[in-house]
C-alpha cells in the first residue's frame, strides 16, 4: 500500500481503513475445534470481543472472533487477526508491542510498516478513552498466548 504524501489525506485513508474492516471484519465467526475462547469486555463502551484461537506449535494456527461494538474494537479485532494468523508467539509480542505505543501515542513507530493496516489506529491515541477499545481485542490475545504457557 503507498501511503499519500498530504497528511489530510492519510487521516481519511485511514478512516476508510476502520470503516472498511468495522462493515466487512475479517475472520469473523467461531472455529469448530478452538484451543481457546476468550472473552473480553470493556463496559465503558460496550464493545464485546470473544476471540478464538487454534494453536499450531508455537504458532496462532487458526483464529476467529465474534463480537459487537464501536468501530474501533472491531476494526482493531479485524486487523489483528489478519496480522497474527499463522505468526510464531515472538513475532506476535513483537507486533503487540508496538501497537500498544502506537495507540499510546509513541509516533515513532507510526510509520513502522510491520503494524502494515494497524497503523489506521494511530489516531487513537489522542482519544484516551478509545485506548481500551482498541487494545481490547489484543488484551483476549495476550489472555490466549498466556493460557499457552
Ligand atoms: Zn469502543
Amino acid at each position: 500500500m503507498s501511503l499519500p504524501d498530504n497528511s489530510a489525506d492519510i487521516a481519511a485513508l485511514y478512516q476508510e481503513l476502520i470503516l472498511d474492516h468495522y462493515r466487512k471484519p475479517r475472520n469473523k465467526g467461531t472455529l469448530d475445534n478452538a484451543d481457546a475462547t476468550i472473552e473480553m469486555r470493556n463496559p465503558l463502551c460496550g464493545d464485546e470481543v470473544d476471540l478464538q484461537v487454534i494453536y499450531s506449535g508455537d504458532s496462532i494456527g487458526d483464529v476467529k472472533f465474534s463480537g459487537r461494538g464501536c468501530s474501533i474494537s472491531q476494526a482493531s479485532a479485524s486487523m489483528m487477526t489478519q496480522i497474527i494468523k499463522g505468526k510464531s508467539r515472538e513475532d506476535i509480542d513483537a507486533v503487540r508491542t508496538k501497537f500498544r505505543d502506537l495507540v499510546m501515542g509513541d509516533m515513532a513507530v507510526a510509520n513502522d510498516k510491520s503494524l502494515g493496516s494497524l497503523r489506521a489506529l494511530s489516531g487513537v491515541s489522542k482519544f484516551p478513552a478509545r485506548v481500551k477499545c482498541a487494545l481490547l481485542a489484543w488484551n483476549a490475545l495476550e489472555s490466549a498466548l498466556e493460557n499457552r504457557k
